[in-house]
């Protein structure tokens, strides 16, 4: 039976936290790891050719590094129980949760990282589209905020020590009762421009009567053109239509 799981640093090349932070722990554990995208990370900015984070499901015979790296890395991630894809922010809004395909399995795997919050992040438009994480069979990301801080760092490391941790005795009940605790979000829908009023991460906005929670503010400028995304709040994540 599998029962390991595979650590993602740098799939974002401008991101190394993730690899930083692996090689600290594989000092002390052995684990499964690899470099996203080393010729991005090479080069420190976020992709080669293409966003790798975009460019799932891949082909192994493109011309793009990108999409042929995306399906190697797939391909990979089939011999392991688990994936944790970890990304960097400049955002200074601490660690949380990103599931990009909704499952029990993801959300089991999502309740064991000691963070208070997941954002749920459909594929609903073109620019949100090829994820690597969906197209494994349980797989979520670690969005850590302020990435080049030696607080995020220590953080992430213990958070990724305390799942090594738990990961094999975790149950059922150790995942609803920490799901109870946990803020759950879901991104909806995206502007291109910045309003009026000053917004941040994760604060409760309202604008023209519709109230929803701003993530990645100016984040995605350049790359997308998306001034920020909107996220309601989840009530009952078990209820959720989408939950396979
Ligand atoms: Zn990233």
């Amino acid at each position: 039976m599998k029962n390991k799981t595979l650590f993602i640093g740098a799939t974002h090349g401008n991101e190394p936290i993730g690899v930083n932070v692996l090689k600290k722990i594989e000092k002390k554990l052995k684990i499964d790891w690899t470099i996203g995208n080393p010729k991005a990370l090479e080069l420190g900015q976020r992709k080669y050719q293409a966003d790798l984070n975009r460019s799932a499901p891949g082909d192994k015979n493109s011309d793009i590094y990108e999409s042929r790296r995306a399906a190697e890395i797939i391909c990979w991630a089939k011999d392991y129980k688990y994936v944790i894809d970890l990304h960097g922010s400049k955002r200074d809004f601490g660690a949380f949760v990103i599931i990009t395909r909704l499952t029990q399995e993801t959300l089991f795997l999502a309740s064991m990282i000691d963070v208070g919050r997941i954002v749920y992040i459909p594929s609903f438009c073109k620019e949100l589209e090829g994820p690597i994480s969906e197209y494994m069979d349980c797989a979520i990301e670690i969005e850590c905020g302020d990435s080049g801080s030696n607080k995020s760092e220590l953080e992430l490391e213990r958070i990724l020590s305390n799942f090594l941790k738990k990961k094999d005795t975790w149950t059922e009940i150790d995942m609803k009762a920490k799901l109870s605790k946990m803020e759950i979000f879901e991104i909806y829908d995206f502007k291109r421009k910045l309003p009026g009023i000053e917004i941040d991460d994760f604060k409760p906005t309202m604008i023209d009567n519709e109230k929803f929670y701003p993530i990645f503010v100016s984040s995605y400028k350049d790359n997308y053109s998306i001034a920020y995304f909107k996220m309601k709040k989840i009530q009952d994540i078990f209820k959720h239509k989408q939950l396979r």
